[in-house]
């Protein structure tokens, strides 16, 4: 046999897999905060939903917080996660006279914006999205109490009952199955065909092309590992997106020692992906371990190419201090 003995495993990369320009321009918005301004740099919120990220960025001076009264009165900068925040936080930093630097990723802001606009239009919004997600947290804090009602199920949708069934609008979370969200939007629109929302979904690019490769793959392959944490919804869809379209075991994995390689016994074909806040040094780490276990016969497999590229926050782009 090859290899010394090792059996064979293709593996089939997804791509695109990993970091999308939102969690890009919000790691280098810290770095950036760290170069200009030095230590400590006090970010709100996991910046990204990466250990590895978070700790790397730990290690250079970022100090994490999950609300803003645990800092104490600083010069420092605070940077807000790409996941975005509610209205009341950046009005608490001002009061607290704050330095603040808003990595929120440009395609949350928009839907933020959406939902101004439906609200000053008079309309009743449904946020389609997962409870307790800061995204979600902070796209229903851009409006007050009462305006946004948040539609998780099919179940829910079908259920809701609006205030006015003519003046209807619903935004998304970004980080969303393409095909769940898909159906609840049919429901909605078949019980108030007036609803208003995005042309698509407000689902990102960035999510959508993980999902595309990952439907791609699945049905090819015995296993799929996708690399990313369990608090990253859009990781969390890719497994079930791979379940769903025909892989037979799927698995998140933050890094090369969760692998449960007794589930893996036989296989010989794997696909691996990973979530939108992974870095790819995890998919090289998760490489190595199956490389010590098997003789690997490696491709990837392309869904469509993305060069997506978002600018950082304003008061970071131009300072000699940073270069
Ligand atoms: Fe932005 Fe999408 Fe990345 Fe979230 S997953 S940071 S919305 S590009």
């Amino acid at each position: 046999m090859p290899g010394g003995g090792k059996p064979p495993l293709r593996v089939i990369l997804c791509s695109p897999r990993g970091f999308c320009a939102g969690v890009v321009r919000a790691i280098d918005s810290v770095e950036r905060a760290l170069a200009i301004h030095g230590a400590p740099v006090y970010v709100r919120h996991e910046i990204v939903h990466n250990r590895y990220v978070v700790d790397s960025l730990k290690a250079k001076g970022a100090i994490f917080v999950e609300e803003l009264d645990e800092i104490p009165e600083t010069d420092a900068p605070v940077v807000f996660s790409a996941h975005g925040v509610p209205k009341s936080v950046p009005e608490d930093a001002r009061v607290r006279n704050f330095i603040t630097l808003d990595a929120t990723c440009p395609l949350v802001t928009k839907v933020h914006r959406e939902a101004e606009i439906h609200f000053r239009r008079g309309r009743e919004i449904v946020l389609i999205g997962h409870a307790g997600h800061p995204e979600v947290v902070g796209t229903m804090g851009q409006l007050p109490e009462g305006a946004i009602t948040l539609i998780q199920t099919i179940e829910e949708a079908q259920t809701f009952i609006p205030r006015d069934a003519g003046n209807l609008a619903f935004v998304t979370q970004t980080t969303l199955s393409v095909s769940d969200t898909s159906e609840i939007v049919a429901v909605l629109r078949a019980r108030f065909p007036a609803i208003v929302g995005p042309h698509k979904e407000d689902i990102c690019y960035a999510t959508t092309n993980r999902q595309e490769a990952v439907k791609l793959v699945a049905p090819l392959v015995d296993a799929m590992v996708v690399v990313g944490a369990p608090n990253s919804s859009n990781s969390q869809r890719l497994k079930e997106v791979a379940e769903r379209a025909g892989c037979g075991y799927a698995v998140l994995v933050q890094r090369a020692a969760d692998i449960d390689w007794t589930r893996l016994d036989g296989i010989t074909s794997l696909g691996v992906t990973a979530g939108a806040s992974a870095p790819e040094v995890l998919v090289e780490e998760v490489l190595d371990a199956f490389a010590q276990r098997y003789e690997l016969h490696v491709e990837t497999m392309a869904a469509t190419e993305e060069n997506m590229f978002f600018p950082l926050p304003r008061p970071l782009r131009t300072s000699e201090a940073a270069e």
